[in-house]
């Protein structure tokens, strides 16, 4: 599979990487939007929840190209900020594991 900062670059440029903020407590949650999956990332604890992600951790890799659109993304500020209020918090996880 072809990886590399095309990829990375086109996710950042179609605005498919998204910032979720929750208020008022500023948790927060980070998505990038692939090919019909929303995928779920944290970029502090380096994960995501592709599948590319974690096959590639069982074979020694650290990363997908998910996770260098979120770290590129932030570094550029250039991502999309959705804010939510906390009481749909819940939900909101629960929809984006059950699309998993
Ligand atoms: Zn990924």
């Amino acid at each position: 599979m072809k990886k590399g900062p095309d990829k990375v670059e086109s996710l950042i440029s179609e605005r498919r990487v998204k910032l979720h903020v929750f208020e008022p407590s500023q948790r927060i949650v980070w998505t990038v939007v692939g090919k019909g999956k929303e995928h779920w990332l944290d970029p502090d604890a380096e994960f995501c929840s592709c599948p590319g992600y974690y096959f590639g951790k069982l074979s020694g890799k650290k990363s997908c190209y998910h996770l260098e659109s979120v770290l590129l993304a932030k570094k550029e500020n250039k991502f999309e900020k959705i804010v939510f209020s906390d009481e749909e918090y819940v939900d909101f996880l629960a929809s984006l594991i059950s699309d998993l």
